[in-house]
């Protein structure tokens, strides 16, 4: 049998959170991935620079998912000069695994919502298939009005209703899953450690306890 699909999480990860670790555990099951592969941001070109340093970044991701293994680390956009483009490392995971090995993108609603400002966004779907996870404050509903004419015209014609259609060809379609609602974000972690409350709960001990011995979003800059 063909190797089962390989997902790919990028993000900031500034920090690192449960909202991206459930996504990733949820999506890895019910879609019977191979892993799923955490690939850190280096510069991301869609947003301000992050708040911390890749290195502090990197470890915090790995710190996160150790001993989980269906989690892998994958340290190429940071170490990456210039812009951390999705089209460059999804280009390189494809050259890298072949044409026939399925990839699956995994986003957030928000993400996929903004998903038509990306870097030749639309050769995306000729590389991988796009699972969109729900949310909190991105209700499904509320998506069509929310996408851009030429995405809606994309997830349209690209969805996929069967999960498991993610294993029967490399690239190419879009699939939506609903997990566990976590209100959960990395800027509002940052805001309670800037005010000296607690995140805990919110985020592994281990990624707390090194945000805490590192200082690390104890100023607003
Ligand atoms: P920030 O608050 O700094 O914008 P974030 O919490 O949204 O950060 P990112 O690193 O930007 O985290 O997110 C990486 C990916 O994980 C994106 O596709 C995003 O949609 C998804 N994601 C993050 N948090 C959640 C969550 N709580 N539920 C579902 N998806 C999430």
């Amino acid at each position: 049998m063909a190797t089962a699909p390989l997902g790919i999480l990028g993000g900031t990860f500034d920090p690192i959170h449960f909202g991206h670790l459930r996504l990733a555990q949820e999506i890895g099951e019910a879609f019977r991935l191979d892993r799923v592969r955490f690939i850190p941001n280096g510069v991301p070109p869609h947003r301000p620079a992050p708040y911390v340093s890749a290195t502090h970044r990197l470890e915090m991701v790995r710190l996160a998912i150790a001993g989980n293994p269906l989690f892998e680390l994958d340290e190429r956009e940071v170490r990456r000069a210039g812009p951390a483009y999705t089209f460059d490392t999804l280009s390189e995971l494809r050259a890298a695994l072949g044409a026939d090995r399925p990839l699956a993108l995994l986003l957030g609603a928000d993400a996929f919502l903004e998903f038509a400002t990306w870097h030749r966004w639309h050769e995306l779907f000729g590389l991988a298939h796009v699972v969109v996870a729900h949310r909190p404050g991105f209700p499904p509903g509320s998506w069509p009005a929310a996408m851009p004419q030429p995405l809606a015209r994309e997830y349209t014609s690209r969805l996929m209703k069967q999960p498991l259609a993610v294993h029967l060809s490399p690239a190419g379609g879009v699939t939506t899953i609903a997990i566990a609602a976590l209100d959960i974000s990395a800027t509002k972690i940052r805001e309670m450690v800037r005010e000296r409350r607690s995140a805990r709960y919110l985020l592994p001990d281990a990624v707390l306890d090194y945000i805490d011995a590192n200082r690390l979003y104890c100023s607003g800059d």
